[in-house]
């Protein structure tokens, strides 16, 4: 079971692909297009979603065949995923299937510091991943769950620089300053 179009797209591409409707519509209704562009034969399953003539169209019109009906059981063996099935008809053949997410931040130990929340109710933070708890930056997933690989790692190095700008240099200064007896020079 697949859910990311750009992680695992290319590896699938051009097989028999399914997207089974989540609890998030819209970006259910998303990933069946998004899926759609590595293969020409994809079934959308809308499981609990009640589709709107609209949706039922775009994805017609993109040639997603669209299988009504809830889903029971996703069929695998040993080589991988087989087919669905679903409480009426027969099990339908994929190679591949794909499902919305849903995206949940392991930042317990953030919001047990206080980290102040956004409207979404992820920690929030600016540009550098400064959080609203002096000190504490968080760079990539845990404040960002549209960050791939990449977007994490430059994240991260965005902190790590910040973090090193805003104290440890000034750290450096002051453990010198400690140690540090001759006054400086008059100019
Ligand atoms: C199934 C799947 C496939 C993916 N495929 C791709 C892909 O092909 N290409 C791509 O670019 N991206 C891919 N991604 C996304 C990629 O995994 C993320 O972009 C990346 O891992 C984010 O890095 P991160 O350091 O922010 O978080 P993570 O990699 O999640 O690292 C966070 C770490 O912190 C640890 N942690 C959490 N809480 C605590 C705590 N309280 N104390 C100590 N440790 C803690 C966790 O155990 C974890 O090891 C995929 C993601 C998934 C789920």
């Amino acid at each position: 079971m697949h859910f990311c179009p750009y992680c695992h797209g290319y590896e699938v591409r051009d097989s028999a692909l399914g997207v089974i409707g989540g609890e998030d519509r819209a970006f259910s209704l998303r990933q069946a297009q998004l899926i759609r562009q590595w293969s020409d034969d994809v079934v959308f399953f809308p499981h609990r979603i009640d589709l709107e003539a609209q949706e039922r169209e775009q994805l017609v019109a993109r040639g997603v065949r669209i299988v009504d009906g809830e889903v029971t059981r996703i069929v695998s063996d040993e080589t991988g995923v087989r087919g669905v099935e679903l409480a009426e008809g027969p099990m339908i053949r994929r190679a591949a299937l794909f499902v919305g997410p849903r995206f949940v931040p392991s930042d317990e130990l953030l919001t047990a510091l206080g980290c102040e929340l956004n409207d979404e109710g992820w920690v929030a933070t600016d540009r550098t991943g400064r959080t609203s708890i002096d000190g504490v930056w968080a760079p990539g997933n845990v404040v960002d769950h549209t960050a791939q690989l990449i977007n994490a790692a430059a994240a991260g190095s965005a902190a790590a620089i910040a973090l090193n700008n805003h104290y440890l240099v000034a750290a450096d200064v002051e453990k010198a300053l400690n140690g540090h007896t001759e006054p400086a020079p008059a100019n």
